[in-house]
């Protein structure tokens, strides 16, 4: 039985960030809504290129496509270890997709301004799709870099290897880092580095528990409903005087 955490969207307290120099994100169904169901688009097209690939029916490539994402973290990895399949054109097709459901965020452009320190995204994604999605809500340049399944060797998140060589890559220092993130079990190798946490809960079933998203321990240090709001709320408080 995973352990789940159950506060609800909890009062922010400023002073539990005031030391945090850079904030890193993740993308999908974190720095945009998972009700959005923008990653359904990325999901269908993942069966798609793998229907295509071996010629299998949808339903043979949709299989295919689960078993690897559980047993490797991505369907990618799962094709290029036992296929040796070429990354590129699989990122570039399942990347393609329309972002018209979600719209520029005001709010969430303004919140990001007001923090303070770095930003960062960390994705298992590319750095073309961020940048779609960023530019889509309005946000890019409030960002400070992009950490993609490329620069991380095709080594997806949870593996804690990537991380590390994010947080070299970026000088982060991880004691001064919080890291943002729909899929709880992703922020494991975070806190073990020494990273304040922020899990986005969402009603997704990729960070659902019984999908194994939430994983064991205690590696989620805030819960958040409302990205958005929250950051809003964080990045006030921080502006004003400590408690
Ligand atoms: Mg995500």
């Amino acid at each position: 039985m995973s352990h789940i955490p159950t506060p609800g969207p909890e009062a922010t307290d400023p002073d539990s960030f005031r030391h945090v120099e850079a904030w890193v994100f993740d993308l999908d169904n974190t720095l945009y809504p998972a009700h959005c169901n923008l990653f359904a688009q990325v999901d269908r097209r993942i069966g798609e290129f793998i229907a295509e690939r071996f010629g299998l029916s949808y339903e043979e490539a949709r299989a295919k496509q689960k078993a690897y994402f559980r047993t490797y973290g991505t369907s990618l990895r799962g094709l290029m270890l036992e296929h040796d399949m070429d990354p590129v054109p699989f990122l570039e097709y399942v990347h393609d997709i329309d972002v018209t459901p979600i719209g520029p965020s005001e709010p969430l452009d303004q919140a990001l301004a007001a923090l303070p320190g770095r930003k960062l995204v960390y994705t298992n994604g590319s750095v073309r799709h961020a940048e779609n999605i960023l530019a889509r809500l309005g946000i890019a340049t409030r960002f400070d870099g992009i950490y993609d399944i490329v620069a991380a060797d095709y080594v997806p998140k949870p593996d804690p290897r990537p991380y590390a060589e994010f947080v070299r890559r970026f000088e982060v220092d991880p004691s001064r880092a919080v890291m943002v993130e729909d899929i709880a079990r992703n922020l494991v190798p975070a806190a073990a580095l020494g990273m304040t946490t922020v899990w986005v809960r969402s009603e997704a079933d990729w960070s659902r528990p019984d999908m194994g998203g939430v994983g064991h321990g205690d590696h989620i240090h805030h819960v958040v409903d409302d990205l958005e709001a929250w950051l809003g709320d964080l990045s006030t408080g921080l502006a004003g005087p400590r408690a």
